[in-house]
């Protein structure tokens, strides 16, 4: 009977998204239509620029704490969204190479990089950007190795600002997963780390993806970013085998 479903955790809500709309997001102030946590009822708020918001997260604070602190020594608040900012500027540094072949760039904000990105590329225009891959082998042994492997990877203009959007949005609203036993099925990575306080935090990149009422909306990898949705459930785990997925797999509602 309650629907408490957020239109803005659904996928759909996402992918209905143009490249303007998300350059919308991604540069200036933007509506959020989402239940109020109490009443349930839709409700407008009104959310911070993407870019900058998360670019804040990075040194917040710093400008407003006066002292004697060196401009020059201006360490990172946030490991991870330090991490993301990075990734994300240089993405967008590499989309504009491909959009402006042979051309140096006049301006190096983002946000102005983008724009001019927007105003001439097309919605399914091909682009090629590097994406980090944390690997690791032997995890959780003694002999435990980490490296990050940078590869290209093709999307399409409209699919990279989806992304780009989608991995702000969750980096300051993080969905619930549960976590997966196994490597996926698509890239085959099990384990990747996040930086905490200098330690390296290892986490499985396989899991499910739940949304508000707890139900499992989607199988996720934040290695490749593969996605299967519920439809998909039985093929994830008939690929996983047996003896990993199965009891994870059957104790999710089947009903949609
Ligand atoms: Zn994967």
């Amino acid at each position: 009977m309650t629907e408490t479903k957020t239109p803005e955790a659904n996928e759909d809500a996402l992918m209905a998204l143009d490249v303007h709309e998300c350059f919308e997001r991604l540069t200036k102030p933007w509506t959020l239509h989402a239940p109020d946590s109490e009443t349930g009822h839709i409700v407008a708020r009104l959310m911070p620029a993407l870019l900058p918001e998360l670019r804040d997260a990075v040194f917040g604070g710093m400008e407003s704490t006066g002292g004697s602190a060196s401009f020059g020594a201006r360490l990172p608040i946030s490991d991870g969204a330090l991490d993301l900012y990075e990734t994300i500027d240089q993405q967008i540094a590499e989309a504009w190479a491909s959009a402006f072949p042979g051309q140096v760039p006049t301006v190096d904000v983002p946000e102005r990089l983008l724009s001019q990105v927007v105003a001439v590329a097309k919605q399914d225009e091909l682009v090629t950007v590097l994406v980090a891959e944390q690997r690791v082998e032997h995890g959780g042994e003694r002999d435990e190795h980490w490296w990050v492997e940078r590869k290209p990877v093709e999307f399409t203009l409209v699919a990279l600002l989806r992304r780009w959007v989608r991995q702000v949005m969750e980096f300051f609203n993080p969905p619930r997963t549960r976590e997966i036993a196994a490597p996926c099925i698509q890239c085959g990575v099990e384990w990747a780390a996040r930086t905490s306080g200098g330690e390296h935090v290892p986490y499985r990149v396989f899991v499910f993806v739940q949304d508000a009422d707890r139900c499992s909306c989607e199988i996720r990898c934040f290695a490749c970013g593969g996605s299967w949705g519920p439809g998909l459930f039985q093929f994830v785990a008939a690929s996983l085998g047996e003896s990993t997925a199965r009891p994870h797999l059957t104790d999710s509602p089947s009903e949609p």
